[in-house]
């Protein structure tokens, strides 16, 4: 069987490494940092992203721990928080320049 290493445990190659998987390479991550933590607030999975992690069959496991941005032509409505449970807020989308 091929093996693949792949250096840095990031979206990136943690993406990578299930692809190789699930087309059956032996993929194994190499990451520098002790642990992976969160850093910052929150990552926002535009449509081509999502489309990648849907087809690696991760769709619904995000969607059960994130939120959905939802959204009206040329008008941002709100987002539901998975997280806190805070159900829609509302919003407005800046102004183009
Ligand atoms: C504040 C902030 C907010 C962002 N928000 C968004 C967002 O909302 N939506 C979005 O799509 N993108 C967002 N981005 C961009 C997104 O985070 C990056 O595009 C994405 O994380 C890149 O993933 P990556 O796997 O290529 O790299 P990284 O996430 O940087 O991962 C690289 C990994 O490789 C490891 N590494 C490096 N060198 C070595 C080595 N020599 N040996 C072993 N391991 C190594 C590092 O420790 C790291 O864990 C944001 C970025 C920042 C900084």
């Amino acid at each position: 069987m091929v093996r693949i290493a792949i250096i840095g445990g990031g979206i990136g190659g943690l993406t990578a490494a299930l692809a190789f998987q699930q087309f059956g390479f032996q993929a194994e991550v190499f990451e520098q940092a002790p642990e992976l933590l969160e850093v910052g607030a929150a990552i926002a999975m535009w449509p081509n992203a999502m489309r990648v992690l849907e087809r690696l069959g991760l769709k619904e496991k995000i969607l059960e721990h994130g939120g959905v941005v939802e959204e009206e032509p040329g008008r941002f409505v709100g987002a539901r928080d998975a997280f806190a449970g805070r159900g829609k807020s509302r919003g407005r989308r800046a102004p183009k320049a």
